[in-house]
């Protein structure tokens, strides 16, 4: 994929060239294209997140910006002018690129990954127990680029585990060799047990065995020094049978590493739905998922990661520069 060219929304293919140019009111100058197969002209934004929209795309990159480092959005809305409609509107649209962005990356062949998986929690619309709030997060990070594979809410059920893991479980056919690593919740191995297992027939007399897929394993950090009954406890567990041919060793060190932490951290100071003892909290479960996928973009694609002083999808070997936010803006759908 290659996001210069502009490629015909009728036959996909990129045998298109510029046909006139006109100028908008804000926008500066379009241009119009034409595909030579299928003799068809097409704006060269549609289907992407600005098309239609009247608003320079400089005013509504300041918004989405002051938004992504943690602005509210009523404070936005004050800041900038503008509608809280409007933001939302540009929110849900620049949203839509996830599943185009995701399976982007899923096309793309890993060697090897190590994922920490963490859960995050916020309140949603009212003070609830946790047990029955809809703003627990999944994240699912790549640890050594901070590519962010899953960011997920909803209630803390087996549901937000499922989804989570489906997604790992794609991830997972396109890597030779991947540990995923988690800090207690055990339904994590679990449920990619039950999602994605070999079944291995070793000539032996009895039922085949269940096997984690080749080359991945699953470590549970245990929490505490010590057993209850006082005995040192092991740093960590592998508690799913894995392949006979996984190589078992995970070093301690690579185990005790611990990067959500700090993304946890960025992730209260610039999703204002996550910042503690404000009511700057998310309304509904399906607008905090929209700040979620944006943020999932943006910190993928988009964001200059602080320590690795690249985007984490050029780190993860996926892109080669990071996107711009005029280029992740006039990006087409995948249809
Ligand atoms: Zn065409």
């Amino acid at each position: 994929m290659d996001f210069s060219v502009h490629y015909c929304p009728c036959c996909t293919y990129g045998d298109t060239h510029t046909h006139t140019r006109y100028l908008t009111k804000g926008h500066g100058s379009r241009t119009i294209l034409h595909c030579r197969r299928c003799d068809i002209y097409f704006s060269e934004t549609f289907a992407t997140p600005i098309s239609g929209l009247k608003t320079p795309l400089s005013r509504i990159i300041t918004i989405l910006k002051a938004r992504s480092e943690g602005m509210s959005l009523n404070a936005t809305a004050r800041t900038h002018n503008v509608s809280k409609k409007s933001v939302i509107d540009w929110e849900r649209r620049l949203s839509g690129l996830k599943p185009t962005l995701m399976l982007y990356s899923l096309v793309h062949q890993f060697i090897h990954q190590e994922i920490e998986g963490d859960e995050l929690y916020t309140k949603v619309n009212k003070n609830k127990p946790p047990s029955e709030s809809q703003g627990w997060t999944i994240v699912l990070m790549e640890r050594g680029s901070r590519f962010l594979w899953e960011l997920h809410c909803g209630r803390k059920d087996q549901q937000l585990f499922e989804k989570a893991l489906q997604c790992l479980a794609q991830v997972i056919e396109q890597t030779d060799n991947l540990s995923l690593l988690t800090d207690g919740e055990r339904r994590y191995g679990n449920i990619l047990f039950d999602i994605c297992h070999d079944i291995i027939r070793n000539g032996k007399p009895g039922r085949p065995l269940k096997r984690l897929p080749k080359g991945v394993r699953v470590r549970i950090k245990n929490k505490g020094a010590k057993t209850k009954k006082g005995r040192p406890r092991q740093k960590y567990q592998s508690p799913i049978p894995e392949h006979p041919d996984t190589a078992h060793e995970v070093s301690n060190e690579e185990i005790h590493a611990n990067h959500v932490e700090a993304f946890n951290a960025s992730m209260r100071r610039r999703n204002a739905t996550f910042r503690r003892k404000t009511n700057t909290y998310a309304k509904s479960r399906k607008s905090l998922q929209r700040t979620l996928d944006v943020f999932w973009l943006i910190h993928n694609f988009t964001r200059v990661h602080f320590t690795t002083k690249v985007v984490p999808a050029v780190k993860l070997g996926i892109l080669k520069t990071r996107l711009s936010w005029p280029q992740i803006l006039t990006m087409r759908y995948a249809v």
